[in-house]
């Protein structure tokens, strides 16, 4: 990346900013930009106006005044004129512009009118449907507010990322997204920058660089907003917020990328486009078969042309849009942000939910319950007195990074598991107070996934005492010896067998064990050199169990998500039979639960492992590494599932990327994997992945509701021109091109978007997933749509239009053109033709309400968007049969009551067929389900 020359130059401009006094409040923040983050760090601290220990809450209150908040503003936002003129270039409105030219110089300008009404309102339509949908998907970032970890009036605290300012000393660790631009003052990271620059190979950075950098980028002590840390911990100082740093630089140049369609938006817009291919050929035909069943040459093309612009489905792809969006919108407020409107329709179709345990299933809030030391154990809900008790508890108290609660932060802040730990710590009157803690700290070798300990060299009254927690299996072969009631004691079988006993009672309770165990290292040696060298040698002093009881509302979900056919894995980190016991509780592996851990996971052939999990069987991986979980992950997709996963950790983004769904969690988990997710559970809770794929199969069923809708009333428009030709016009056309229009326009658009907006209907959560290859327009909709309900619809317009015809005297090739005795009685036949299909979509949009249950079910009146979709259809119909200026543009004549009565009935006999169709077919399944 190339530097602008501004940025190198403008060294001697952040002297001027710091020499203002603090109250000025100046908010011209182009010159209060810059500072040469380069110079050497006494005087950038000077620039900067601030230390090692941070700024003031009320210093850094007056920043933000100056330097504004530190957040993004996409300064090439869209123009929305344009994107309004883009919809008049969409191919298919520019098909119905060349269908409104021809009419035009086909000698029918009411008809050009009309269609350039359809493209009008359709582009109308399409424009606000889009945006709103762009919006719902906008306003997912306010449910994911990023935080920053700064140190403020000398302590650790946490703020929201957009109140860091230039100063502000800021902690990144692993898993974070950097906020802001800074330079590293102490500690070493390692930084993913490829946000910035594209290339994923981690780079190193440290408070002292090994130099010779040439650009900003690459310089090794500066990190940047819009990166992550893949590892390690360091302590910096900001430099640059906001649209002052790089990523700021590149989203004020870069406009944002087109938006990619789902595979849901790519197969309807396939279907749009074979549709209108039909149509086209469908009105070209009709032609020369006008012509020859006796209308001139211009009445014929604008037959056609009327036909074509009638069966073009122009409103179809906006209207998903924008069910998908209001199904982002819905999840959102039930604790699911999901980050692509494609994945809502991915959802639907889970077959697999590969779950973490701790967090998830459980509430991650952890007591410690139980102690283990050799030869004795305790309750520690009761009072506990014994001095080796208190040296377990202070020795794990010692060994943790999380900030206990305090005034500012009730809650503490940090893992829970060491939350747990120090609260023990605090009970058996061995209180450690982060502050003392942090200070006597010499090194701390972090929590590892794969090692799954973690272990701290501190500073006790001048010793150096190592100390060390974590998975009993991975302390244990530090050990040498343990601590018995006697004093130190050699490790023997013993030993070893009464652990392993004991880690599986407490495991059978589903309780989370961790063994505990120290050193004093001899003063001469001094510090350990490396981790290994720190953890060897050390003196077991026994084990602490936590409860962490299984969340309100999971084991409902896992019965639901059971009865929806969809399995469920569990790959934690944690014990095999404490996940078990976990499982067991929420009722995971009901009919069958198999426990397979890390090691023997890992010796597996993919062979047995695809046999394993085609199986039954559902299984809790336990021990697992996170290059395992993608493994599974893999495994199952390539059995063609569809797998959403759940990750927490950097290593997890891999697995979380590659799943279908990928589930990271908004309150615990770290920014890497909530940036690889798909979708970030604001709750952590289980039970939101199942409702998020309820609501995926809602969306999906309804897009499907609506394509039936509109389907349907193609067959009773074109069946009319079909038995005019076929009648060799003996018949007379039943229907007028603007009246089709006024179908099209008027009448149809509201009902399809109430359709979008129905509730489950039940059973929706009984079936099956959705196979991933099931398209959302298959053979049994179609047939619905053009079988049964628009070949109903034909039967009943048809009939309506051909009795009122003969109640009139009509015979078969009679006259009826203007002027003969029997036009007035066509006007009102093909009146009946029009008002009868807008009959028969009443009737179809109330069949379309439901799938697969009775109508009953969902109750008649409950869709109230779609009765005022339907009083809005029918005050627009009357206005066109009853208003004289509409009657002479339509060629409409008011019916009289009879005539009314005659179609009155049609919504109810569509609706009716339909109804006996799915109770034909519920009974059927019954059956064939009995039978099996
Ligand atoms: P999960 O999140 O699936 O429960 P983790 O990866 O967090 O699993 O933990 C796996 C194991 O590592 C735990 O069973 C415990 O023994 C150990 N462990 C977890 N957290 C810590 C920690 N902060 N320090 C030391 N060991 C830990
Ligand atoms: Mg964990």
């Amino acid at each position: 990346m190339v530097l602008s020359p501004p940025r190198i130059e403008a060294v001697t401009a952040p002297s001027r900013s710091a020499d203002r006094s603090d109250t000025d409040t100046d908010t011209d923040t182009d010159t209060a930009e810059t500072v040469d983050e380069r110079r050497p760090l006494v005087d950038l601290f000077r620039d900067l106006r601030t230390s090692r220990s941070g700024l003031s809450t009320r210093e850094a209150a007056r920043r933000q005044v100056v330097y504004g908040p530190n957040t993004l503003t996409r300064r090439a936002a869209r123009r929305w004129p344009q994107e309004l003129l883009g919809q008049f270039t969409q191919p298919l409105a520019v098909l119905l512009a060349l269908a409104a030219v021809l009419a035009w110089f086909g000698g029918t300008p009411a008809l050009a009118v009309a269609v350039v009404a359809v493209i009008l309102l359709n582009a109308g339509f399409a424009f606000v449907q889009e945006m709103q949908a762009e919006r719902a998907v906008e306003a997912l970032a306010a449910f994911l507010p990023p935080r920053a970890r700064v140190i403020r009036d000398g302590v650790r605290s946490e703020v929201a990322a957009r109140d860091l300012v230039p100063g502000d000393v800021l902690v990144v660790a692993e898993g974070d997204r950097v906020c802001a631009d800074a330079r590293v003052i102490d500690g070493t990271l390692t930084l993913d920058l490829s946000a910035l620059t594209g290339e994923s190979l981690p780079v190193t950075r440290s408070a002292e660089p090994a130099d010779g950098a040439t650009s900003l980028l690459e310089a090794g002590d500066l990190v940047f907003s819009g990166t992550t840390c893949t590892g390690g911990e360091a302590s910096t100082v900001v430099t640059r917020t906001g649209m002052h740093t790089e990523l700021g630089r590149i989203a004020a140049l870069s406009q944002r990328g087109p938006a990619q369609r789902s595979p849901l938006e790519r197969q309807v817009r396939r279907a749009t486009w074979i549709i209108a291919l039909v149509a086209v050929v469908v009105g070209v035909l009709f032609l020369p078969v006008g012509v020859w069943a006796g209308l001139g040459w211009a009445a014929a093309i604008s037959f056609s042309i009327g036909l074509i612009v009638a069966n073009v489905p122009e409103g179809l792809l906006p209207t998903i849009t924008l069910a998908l969006a209001a199904g982002v919108r819905e999840l959102a407020g039930r604790g699911a942000v999901v980050k692509r409107l494609s994945a809502v329709e991915t959802l639907g179709s889970t077959t697999v939910i590969c779950t973490d345990k701790t967090g998830t299933l459980t509430e991650n809030r952890m007591r410690v319950t139980q102690l283990w030391l050799p030869g004795a154990e305790y309750d520690t809900t009761t009072t506990v007195d014994d001095a080796r008790a208190r040296g377990l508890a202070a020795a794990a108290a010692a060994c943790t990074t999380a900030q206990a609660q305090s005034s500012t932060q009730p809650a503490g802040s940090g893992d829970p598991t060491e939350l747990a730990l120090l609260r023990l710590a605090d009970e058996l009157k061995v209180a450690v107070t982060p502050a003392a803690r942090d200070a006597a700290v010499r090194a701390v070798f972090h929590f590892d996934t794969h090692l799954k300990r973690m272990s701290t060299v501190t500073d006790q009254a001048g010793a150096l005492v190592v100390c060390t927690k974590g998975a009993l299996e991975t302390v244990l072969p530090c050990c040498t010896q343990v601590l018995d009631p006697q004093g130190p004691q050699l490790l023997d079988d013993t030993f070893r067998g009464e652990l392993q006993r004991t880690l599986d009672r407490y495991a059978a309770r589903g309780l989370r064990v961790l063994a505990v165990a120290t050193r004093t290292l001899e003063p001469a040696r001094g510090a350990p050199a490396d981790r290994q060298q720190a953890e060897s040698g050390l003196t077991l002093l026994g084990l602490v169990a936590m409860v962490d009881p299984p969340r309100d509302g999971v084991a409902a979900a896992v019965t639901d998500a059971h009865r929806a056919g969809i399995r469920i894995h569990v790959i934690t980190g944690d014990y095999g039979p404490t996940a078990g016991e976990i499982a067991r509780q929420v009722g995971i592996g009901h009919d069958g639960r198999r426990i397979i851990a890390g090691d023997e996971l890992d010796r597996l052939t993919d062979a047995t492992l695809d046999t394993i999990l085609t199986g039954n069987d559902e299984i809790i991986f336990a021990r697992v590494s996170p290059e395992a979980k993608l493994r599974i992950c893999e495994a199952l997709r390539a059995q063609g599932e569809t797998v959403a996963m759940t990750g927490d950790g950097v290593n997890d983004a891999p697995a979380l990327r590659h799943a279908d769904i990928g589930v990271a969690m908004g309150r615990s988990g770290t920014d890497v994997a909530r940036e690889a997710a798909t979708m970030v559970l604001t709750d952590d809770n289980f039970a939101t992945i199942v409702t998020a794929v309820d609501a995926g199969r809602r969306v999906f069923a309804n897009v499907r509701k609506f394509v039936l809708y509109i389907f349907a009333h193609a067959v009773p428009e074109v069946v009319p021109f079909l038995i005019f030709a076929v009648s060799g016009g003996a018949i007379p056309l039943p229907l007028t091109v603007l009246q089709i229009l006024a179908i099209d326009l008027g009448t149809e658009t509201l009902p399809a978007l109430a359709l979008g907006r129905e509730p489950a209907e039940p059973g929706l959560m009984d079936r099956a997933p959705r196979p991933r290859t099931a398209g959302v327009i298959d053979r049994a909709l179609l047939i619905r749509a053009w079988l049964l309900l628009g070949g109903v619809s034909a039967l009943l317009v048809m009939g309506g239009y051909l009795f009122t015809l003969w109640r009139a005297g009509w015979h078969p090739g009679d006259p009826t053109g203007v002027g003969t005795a029997l036009h007035h009685a066509y006007l009102q036949a093909t009146t009946i033709t029009f008002a009868g299909i807008v009959a028969c979509q009443i009737g179809t949009a109330f069949a379309a309400r439901t799938d697969r249950a009775s109508l009953f079910t969902v109750g008649l009146l409950t869709n109230r968007f779609l009765l005022w979709g339907i009083a809005f259809e029918l005050v627009f119909t009357a206005a066109v049969i009853y208003a004289p200026p509409l009657q002479d543009i339509f060629g409409t004549a008011a019916l009289s009551a009879a005539q009314l009565a005659v179609i009155a009935p049609f919504p109810i006999i569509v609706w009716g067929a339909d109804e006996v169709i799915r109770w034909l077919r519920r009974n059927r399944h019954h059956v064939a389900v009995r039978g099996t």
